[in-house]
């Protein structure tokens, strides 16, 4: 198995759409950043690319690059997800963290869920969401995702198969 680790914030700022977890949210500010903003599908990609010892989101994906100018982050995901399964490993299940003051994430969380979840190929009950307010943090204009993933070694039909063709030759 594999555990990895990712951390992002975003700057709310007017007039742009809050991307969450690959979900729009109805808000009055949205996330900056150069791609689309959404800090809980960074989060995801680097905790993905960690697990794996791969270049981080920034590395892959540099901000430089007017390639990614207002990019859909979910582009990030499938690139590190791809990563991982060449690696031999598949998702077992991730836990997220958000802190942010605003909108209230409950409302929206089983959606966010089985938007990651899709994206991730897994089942909505392997995606945890908890949000949480920045109390005393002063990061009322901030948002903030800790995400941990864990990955398991996937079983390879192929090699199964030869084992069973070489026993199969060693009994004749
Ligand atoms: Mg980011």
């Amino acid at each position: 198995m594999r555990i990895g680790y990712g951390f992002d914030s975003h700057e709310f700022r007017p007039g742009i759409a809050l991307k969450i977890g690959g979900v729009t949210l109805a808000h009055d500010k949205g996330l900056g950043g150069h791609s689309d903003g959404d800090v809980l599908l960074h989060a995801i990609t680097d905790a993905l690319l960690g697990a794996v010892a791969a270049p981080d989101i920034g590395a892959l994906f540099p901000p430089s690059d007017p390639k990614w100018k207002g990019a859909d982050s979910a582009v990030f995901l499938r690139e590190a997800l791809k990563r991982v399964h060449s690696a031999g490993y598949s998702v077992a299940n991730i836990d997220a963290s958000l802190i942010l003051a605003a909108p209230k994430i409950g409302p929206h969380a089983a959606g966010i869920r089985a938007r990651v979840a899709q994206l991730l190929g897994v089942a909505a009950d392997c995606v945890g969401l908890k949000a949480k307010t920045p109390e005393g943090l002063n990061l009322d204009n901030a948002a903030v995702a800790h995400v941990v993933v864990l990955l398991e070694k996937r079983g390879d039909s192929k090699k199964v198969g030869n084992k069973t063709k070489q026993r199969a030759k060693k009994t004749k």
